[in-house]
């Protein structure tokens, strides 16, 4: 194929910058594109958004399809809302940023998310209290063994915390084309409740937050917390935040009565995992090259000339040890190539 690259480093393709080469790369820019690509025999193969929620362990036997499909089609719009087709390809701040200049709402909580806009339904991405989920309508995606372009309804999607159909069922079938949302005209249904979101606006003396205020107000956030990907690399939260039973919960308050919790239902509560591995004393740990971040305990960094094993192997010792001492599972969010 005439954009193919042979033996790439991957380095600057994934926002934890660990240097491994794949067998070739191939950028594909429309559906056209990807079926060309399915007919001729680079196989075995994986597809690559902006890679900042992929941990590569080895140099890949595989080829890479780096998703570029652009471009924003207004398919319906009314007094109320707009209905948008995006480029899997387009980036994912940037679509919220467009919505913005819009004067669209639906999307403002996600500002600032790294990645592409078609990886956002892959794990449902989610900040401050809201996932793509709600805005979402629908995606097109090719099936890889047959080449045929497939519909996905929302319901189809069976989407769940840091999760999609994508990542289960039909984990490494499909190629995600285009997605669809549906973006609110007017400010309505605004989120402020969650994180520090209310602590910003009330500093800034904001009583009645528009849509920019709430996405300035995450962005102002994430700026001061999270490590900057071009500066340390990381792929964001490491892990998902568990969810154990009541029972368990109450066992493990009465032990540790600061112990913050969140309750999803009435027998099932979400227990940040950042404070389960701050409290078994990881937070801030640097180990050669890898580390915990020392602001985020959730985020683990790679600070240069590191190996993804060696960041794999910390992974497991932090999961092993919140086993041990709290008797609890904590499982990857990020994809372990
Ligand atoms: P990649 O890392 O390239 O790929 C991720 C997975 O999706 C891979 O399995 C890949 O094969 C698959 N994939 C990608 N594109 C396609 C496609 N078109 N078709 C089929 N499969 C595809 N996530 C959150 O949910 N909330 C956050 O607040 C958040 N904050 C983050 C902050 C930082 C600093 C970082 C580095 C990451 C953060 N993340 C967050 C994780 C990450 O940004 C998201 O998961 C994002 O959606 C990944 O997009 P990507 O294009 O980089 O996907
Ligand atoms: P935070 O606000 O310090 O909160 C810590 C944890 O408590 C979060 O994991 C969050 O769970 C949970 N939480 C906070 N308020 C809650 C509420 N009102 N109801 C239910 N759960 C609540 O978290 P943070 O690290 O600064 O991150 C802020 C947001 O950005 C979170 O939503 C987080 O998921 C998201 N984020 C995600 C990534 C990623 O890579 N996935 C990276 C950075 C930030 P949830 O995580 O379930 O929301």
């Amino acid at each position: 194929m005439h954009n193919l690259k042979q033996e790439v480093s991957l380095k600057s393709f994934n926002t934890f910058g660990f240097d491994v080469n794949c067998k070739g790369l191939i950028r594909i820019y429309s559906i056209s594109d990807f079926q060309r690509f399915l007919n001729h025999s680079f196989k075995p193969f994986k597809i690559l958004g902006g890679g900042s929620n992929i941990l590569l362990t080895k140099n890949l036997n595989d080829y890479v399809v780096k998703n570029e499909i652009k471009g924003f089609d207004i398919l319906e719009e009314d007094d109320y809302q707009i209905i948008v087709k995006v480029g899997a390809g387009e980036i994912w701040h940037q679509f919220v940023m467009w919505s913005l200049a819009h004067k669209l709402c639906g999307l403002e909580n996600l500002a600032l998310i790294p990645g592409t806009v078609g990886a956002a339904p892959m794990q449902n991405i989610g900040a401050y209290g809201v996932e793509q989920e709600t805005a979402f309508l629908s995606l097109n995606a090719i099936q890889i063994e047959t080449g045929e372009s497939h519909t996905f309804s929302k319901e189809a999607c069976h989407f769940g915390y840091r999760e999609s159909v994508f990542k289960n069922k039909f984990k490494d079938q499909y190629f995600i084309t285009h997605v669809t949302y549906c973006l609110l005209k007017g400010e309505q249904n605004l989120h402020t409740h969650y994180g520090a979101i209310q602590d910003v606006l009330n500093l800034k003396e904001i009583h009645k937050p528009s849509v920019v205020d709430i996405a300035e107000a995450v962005m102002d956030i994430r700026n001061s917390k999270l490590p900057n990907p071009k500066e340390i690399g990381n792929a964001g939260s490491f892990f998902k935040n568990p969810v154990i039973s009541t029972t368990h919960y109450a066992k493990l308050k009465s032990k540790y009565p600061t112990m913050p919790n969140y309750p999803i239902s009435s027998d099932a509560v979400k227990i940040p995992a950042a404070w389960l591995i701050e409290q078994t004393g990881f937070k801030g740990l640097i180990r050669n090259n890898i580390g915990v971040h020392k602001n985020q305990a959730l985020v683990l960094v790679h600070y240069g000339s590191g190996d993804g094993n060696e960041l794999l192997s910390l992974a497991k010792e932090i999961q092993n040890k919140v086993k041990t001492v709290f008797d609890i599972d904590i499982s990857p969010e990020v994809n372990i190539w």
